[in-house]
């Protein structure tokens, strides 16, 4: 498993701007990022796909998305509105095989997204 970049970031083998962390989670910053706040939400186990979280993990998204609501309040995100994404497969331009919710804010998000 451990050549998922994700999981490096975790493990603190690769650097990343962190905006919140705790037991189950961390956002960290985009590093390319494709709005004027571009955060990554991941949780610390490691699946690629959200259909691949056994029935018995299901508390993984509600640990991720409290990493979502912590980083939104803290970076006072529901003024400016946001969009959250998650990528999975070539198709959507997954480039990580690890799930990620994408915090995208701080600018008009187009819709349909392309
Ligand atoms: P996705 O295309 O949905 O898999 O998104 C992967 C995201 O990870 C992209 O937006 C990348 O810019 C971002 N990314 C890749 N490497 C890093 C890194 N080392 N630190 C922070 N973000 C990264
Ligand atoms: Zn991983």
């Amino acid at each position: 498993m451990n050549d998922c970049l994700f999981c490096k970031i975790i493990n603190g083998e690769i650097p990343a701007n962190k905006v919140y962390e705790d037991d189950h989670a961390v956002v960290f910053t985009d590093i390319n990022p494709k709005a004027p706040i571009h955060l990554l939400a991941i949780p610390k186990e490691h699946y690629s796909g959200v259909h691949e979280v056994p029935h018995d993990r299901m508390e993984l998204f509600q640990h991720v998305f409290f990493a979502v609501n912590q980083a939104v309040r803290q970076e006072g995100l529901a003024e400016k509105g946001y969009r959250l994404v998650v990528n999975f497969g070539d198709s959507s331009g997954q480039a990580v095989p690890h799930i990620h919710i994408h915090i995208l804010s701080g600018r008009e998000l187009t819709w349909p997204p392309g």
